[in-house]
């Protein structure tokens, strides 16, 4: 089942020893740049919930922990992203071919004359008339 997600939605992570230290190495450097201009800054806080779960903005996850992350690494958090709000993606068959309806719109993301039989579903899941909107 393929899901949807905006990089503005809020995913769930639960974070190992390394991934709480980038953090706190993150809120170091940024409190250091602001002090050092004579501004305040608060205290390193970790929020988790009471399963051990901590939220964040899709692309922040990726912006905090994407130079961290490569083969054989030390892993910042557990295997497993929860997306809270995602929703599958729709489909409809054309020619025997499972074809996502636009995420936007709702329409088949390609039109009959697209579409072959036998061919592989269709990774699109925007429609030609909302892609770039
Ligand atoms: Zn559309």
């Amino acid at each position: 089942m393929d899901v949807s997600i905006n990089f503005n939605e809020e995913v769930k992570v639960q974070l190992t020893a390394v991934g709480i230290d980038i953090l706190k190495q993150n809120h170091q450097q940024s409190a250091k740049h602001f002090m050092d201009r004579g501004f305040t800054y608060p205290e390193f806080k970790l929020k988790v919930d009471d399963e051990g779960w901590s939220t964040f903005q899709f692309w922040h996850l990726m912006n905090l922990f994407g130079n961290h992350m490569y083969p054989s690494m030390a892993q910042p958090f557990g295997a497993m992203v929860v997306i809270p709000k995602s929703k599958p993606i729709d489909t409809v068959k054309i020619k025997g071919v499972e074809v996502p309806l636009c995420i936007r719109c709702g329409v088949p993301t390609k039109k009959e004359s697209e579409v072959s039989e036998g061919d592989k579903p269709s990774a699109r899941i925007v429609c030609r008339t909302c892609y770039g909107k």
